[in-house]
């Protein structure tokens, strides 16, 4: 089911890149895992997905020691700075950074342990308030102070539009996070890369997201199957 699964996404992705004349290899899967098994995490990259997102650092640090060696982890979900040690030491990517202090924690822990680690910063960018993220108008001072970390490099920007939204409020999100993370590398902010990224879209809005520029799509469901309670 799970290979199944992937290899129609991995379609549908070619065909809609396509169809927007973007190169395939520009967009990044990150299947996410959350309440699925280590067993889920092992089908899937046995069927060669490399890059697995979860949200609850209980449940990666039960999950990740379980999974094949080549999994990679993002965490994707609010990070409580007390629990970011064993996020830095599990996952390669933090793509839920909304604060100064978590980056600050984040840069100490990875200091500890000589890692680098890439983080994404996450906005509010429908500014709902039952979202975690900084205000869009926030990001080029989190980013500057982010910049000054030895140990954290910012690859881009993330967001979780509002939920209950139609298809074109999505689609308006997504393109005002690409228009932030344009802004933002034309003012020099992302001194770590040429290519910031844009982690945007989930199982019900891939498509889109895609259209509107996403280099980093989190996948669950539509990889997964219905996710258990
Ligand atoms: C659960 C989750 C996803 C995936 O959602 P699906 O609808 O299952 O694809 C993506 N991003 C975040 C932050 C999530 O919490």
């Amino acid at each position: 089911m799970i290979a199944k699964n992937l290899q129609h996404l991995n379609e549908t992705i070619s065909a809609v890149a396509r169809q927007c004349g973007r190169k395939r290899e520009e967009i990044q899967v990150v299947a996410v895992s959350k309440r699925f098994s280590a067993e889920a995490i092992e089908a899937a990259c046995n069927a060669g997905q490399i890059h697995f997102g979860e949200n609850y650092v209980q449940e990666l640090a039960i999950k990740a020691p379980l999974s094949p060696q080549g999994a990679r982890f993002h965490f994707i979900g609010h990070l409580q700075s007390n629990k970011a040690k064993t996020v830095v030491e599990l996952c390669d990517v933090v793509e839920s950074v909304d604060r100064e202090k978590l980056g600050r924690i984040l840069n100490k822990h990875c200091l500890a342990l000589d890692k680098t680690l890439d983080v994404l910063v996450q906005v509010n960018i429908g500014a709902d308030p039952n979202k975690s993220g900084i205000k869009k108008e926030e990001a080029a001072n989190l980013i500057t102070t982010l910049n000054e970390l030895s140990h954290i490099r910012v690859q881009g920007l993330m967001t979780i539009p509002p939920i209950h939204q139609s298809a074109e409020q999505n689609r308006a999100h997504f393109r005002e996070l690409r228009r932030l993370r344009d802004a933002l590398a034309e003012k020099g902010l992302f001194r770590d890369t040429d290519r910031p990224e844009l982690s945007m879209g989930m199982s019900g809005d891939f498509q889109l997201a895609i259209e509107e520029g996403a280099t980093i799509i989190r996948v669950g469901t539509a990889i997964f199957g219905p996710r258990p309670l």
